[in-house]
């Protein structure tokens, strides 16, 4: 490996990207790539552009896995953490409370779905995913209906990756190989807009794709605890986009039957989908819902579980009948990450991210279609709020898909971070999820670099 001299003047004998790879195991992915392709090492970041060791720039159109709502090191919140850090880093949440928290559950409380009023904190994505399965399932059985231990979920739905969460995740690639080790859930065929099985589109259906749901209640609703889905936006399935119609009639179907909604709102919350949350968009309330990621602008790991008055009174009862949620994470509730969560909401308030982001949005929309539609092998642009991938196809009339093992969608990835982009391939989907305050200019020179980088890898 080469050998540099560091700023002080001592000898680096390997560079930081192999000694990196001499003890990281990094996540979702397969270390033998990191052979052709190095991990890259971060220095510093600002805006929307990461900065790294050798000093070349990235423009994170992603929002480093969609957590970066407002920019790198945005000012708002780095002070709002660096005023709490010496005030108070941490306590134990239970018996113990804190302002930061209690400002933030008032907050949430003013935002959120109409009938969500009680908010437990835990420390990430899948663990609110835990908390808001396990509450479902207990609540059945305070409220006389034990019989009800099963879940549903969509196809292609994804979760997260511990052992609970994986079982309501339908992507092989996370859960196949675990499945034995999972709890059964009801899969239920989720809407699938690009190739719709009834050759409709998305804003022209009356969500015939329903059926699949129906039948589904028909059979197993009477043993279902709840159904947990990832509301408008399947995101880690490609970026898939359906009909607000489809969680109206879901919401409708729950109610007739006693079964729960959860609806896994850690990648739409916050601005994702254009309006604070994608259940809003629907105009409809779940009974539990769960939110992490842009929560604390991707500064801190922190997630809460929302749950109705409802929910909450079945738990609420002398200790000795054994009705309690026992259920508690180390870091819930940290006040570091509070004080990152009420910078987020006071920046929503004080400034116009949402209006801003709708116009940047549109602008985008005509663009992409502009630019990357026309593109032989680009299947669609699907979009929801600022998020907008694009899918390639083999074969555009029939949207036939290249073979997996072409691997077609990461090398537009490897080339796009060739020309400074960072942007992210699940399967051959492409995306842009930028941070919600991007410019327009920003968004230009993303796409400009992601058309490179795609006729790098397939010439029209
Ligand atoms: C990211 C994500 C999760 C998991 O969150 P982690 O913090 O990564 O555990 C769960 N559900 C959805 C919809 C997600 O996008």
């Amino acid at each position: 490996m080469e050998e540099k001299i560091n700023g002080t003047g001592k000898k680096q004998v390997e560079s930081l990207e192999a000694r990196d790879l001499a003890h990281i195991w990094h996540p979702a992915a397969q270390m033998k790539d990191y052979e052709a392709l190095p991990p890259i090492v971060v220095d510093h970041a600002k805006g929307v552009w990461l900065y790294d060791i050798h000093g070349k720039e990235y423009l994170d159109v992603i929002s480093s896995w969609w957590c970066n709502l407002f920019g790198h090191c945005n000012p708002i919140v780095s002070d709002a953490i660096k005023a709490q850090v010496d005030k108070l880093e941490h306590v134990i949440f239970a018996n113990f409370s804190h302002e930061p928290a209690i400002l933030l559950a008032e907050a949430l409380a003013a935002i959120v779905p109409q009938g969500l009023t009680k908010f437990h904190f835990n420390d990430n994505g899948s663990a609110a995913v835990e908390a808001a399965l396990k509450m479902a399932f207990q609540y059945h059985i305070q409220t006389g209906a034990p019989q009800r231990k099963k879940f549903m979920c969509l196809s292609e739905g994804y979760h997260g990756e511990t052992i609970g969460a994986l079982s309501v995740g339908s992507m092989d690639l996370y859960a196949k190989m675990y499945r034995p080790m999972l709890m059964e859930s009801i899969h239920i065929e989720a809407p699938d807009c690009f190739r719709c099985p009834y050759g409709k589109c998305r804003d022209c259906c009356a969500c015939e794709c329903f059926e699949h749901a129906e039948k589904a209640f028909a059979d197993h609703a009477k043993e279902t605890a709840a159904i947990i889905v990832e509301p408008l936006l399947q995101g880690s399935a490609g970026m898939r986009v359906y009909p607000t119609l489809y969680l109206q009639k879901l919401r409708k179907l729950c109610d007739e039957t006693g079964v729960l909604l959860i609806a896994d709102e850690i990648a739409t919350g916050f601005g994702r989908t254009g309006a604070m949350f994608a259940c809003g968009l629907a105009e409809i309330s779940p009974d539990l819902m769960t939110v992490s990621k842009g929560l604390t602008a991707g500064y801190l790991p922190m997630s809460v579980t929302c749950a109705t008055d409802a929910i909450y009174e079945a738990f609420y009862a002398d200790w000795s009948e054994g009705k309690a949620f026992v259920h508690s994470h180390t870091f819930a509730g940290n006040p570091l990450a509070c004080a990152a969560a009420l910078a987020v909401q006071r920046i929503f308030r004080t400034q116009p991210i949402l209006p801003n982001a709708a116009v940047n949005a549109k602008w985008l929309t005509k663009r992409m279609t502009d630019e990357l539609l026309p593109h032989p092998n680009v299947g669609e642009i699907r979009h929801i709020g600022l998020i907008h991938a694009f899918e390639l196809v083999a074969d555009k009339k029939t949207k036939e898909p290249f073979d997996a093992k072409k691997r077609v969608g990461y090398e537009v990835y490897r080339r796009a971070l060739a020309h400074g982009l960072l942007l992210r391939n699940v399967g051959d989907v492409l995306y842009f999820n930028p941070p919600l305050n991007i410019t327009q200019m920003e968004l230009d020179t993303a796409l400009t670099r992601a058309k490179a980088a795609l006729l790098e890898v397939l010439p029209a």
